[in-house]
């Protein structure tokens, strides 16, 4: 039996790297992918062994149009599509001048429009590799800020709550070949992350939980949902239980 195949978007850093990493740890072959760190992307699939690197940038509709082509070549079959790649912008919600159409079209593109092209081109491979006992799936990677009116910017939470309303949406549009479900972490300790200390604080004295969430333990959501052969249009709210306070 060849090894289940699993792309993650956005993999040579941050959550995406320890998706990858959990993933090839539970026997998936990889397809890495990101936008512009090659050497990372190369180096990180030769650490997992069973892993190809593919560069992409998501903004541009051809770029996805030759991943999907070039993961399903890789292994011959395509079973778990993990949409993690995504942009944020911090802008205060106040400033409402300073989300410009720009910042909105460009956080569109890549967080919300980038998803549903990628679901799209690799239907048909994920339903070729589903089987009844075991549906093919799809996971987007969303924010609490698409749940909450939360987050770095108005535009960058619209975009994941259009991402999250679009989970919902294809999960009854695909199954039962295909289940659709969506992770929203809160805070995460990534590089992205690293200098902003006012939502650290926030996470280590209002969260149940008592701290951010580090990469590891997005994964392990991730790693459930994917073991799942039933839930679809979930959006798995991943805050530490922040939301409950
Ligand atoms: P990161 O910056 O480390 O990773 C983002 C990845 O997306 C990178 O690999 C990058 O190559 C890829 N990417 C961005 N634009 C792209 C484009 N145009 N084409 C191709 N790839 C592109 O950030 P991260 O914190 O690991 O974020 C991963 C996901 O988690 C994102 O969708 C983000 O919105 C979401 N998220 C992060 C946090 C957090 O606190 N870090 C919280 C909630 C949600």
């Amino acid at each position: 039996m060849p090894p289940r195949v699993a792309l993650v978007t956005g993999s040579t850093s941050g959550i995406g790297a320890a998706i990858a990493r959990r993933l090839s740890s539970e026997g998936f072959a990889l397809v890495l992918h990101s936008r512009s760190s090659v050497a990372a992307g190369q180096s990180l699939a030769a650490e997992l062994g069973n892993a190809v690197y593919v560069q992409a940038d998501l903004a541009l509709d051809s770029d996805r149009v030759l991943l999907v082509q070039q993961a399903v070549a890789a292994w011959g079959r395509l079973d778990v599509l993990v949409n993690n790649a995504g942009i944020s912008q911090v802008i205060a919600h106040a400033d409402l001048a300073a989300a410009t159409p720009d910042i909105w079209h460009a956080l569109h593109e890549v967080n919300v429009v980038a998803p549903f092209r990628l679901v799209a081109l690799a239907e048909s491979a994920l339903r070729a590799a589903a089987r009844p006992a075991q549906p093919a799936c799809v996971v987007n990677i969303s924010s609490h800020a698409g749940v909450r009116p939360k987050g770095a910017s108005i535009p960058y939470a619209a975009s994941k709550a259009a991402l999250n309303h679009m989970t919902r949406l294809l999960a009854l549009s695909l199954a039962p070949a295909i289940r659709v479900n969506a992770v929203a972490p809160g805070l995460v300790d990534t590089p992205l992350t690293s200098s902003w200390l006012q939502a650290q604080q926030l996470w280590q004295e209002r969260s149940p939980m008592q701290r951010a969430a580090r990469p590891e333990d997005i994964a392990q959501v991730v790693a459930m949902l994917v073991a799942s052969h039933y839930l679809t249009g979930e959006i798995l709210l991943s805050d530490g239980g922040l939301n409950l306070t």
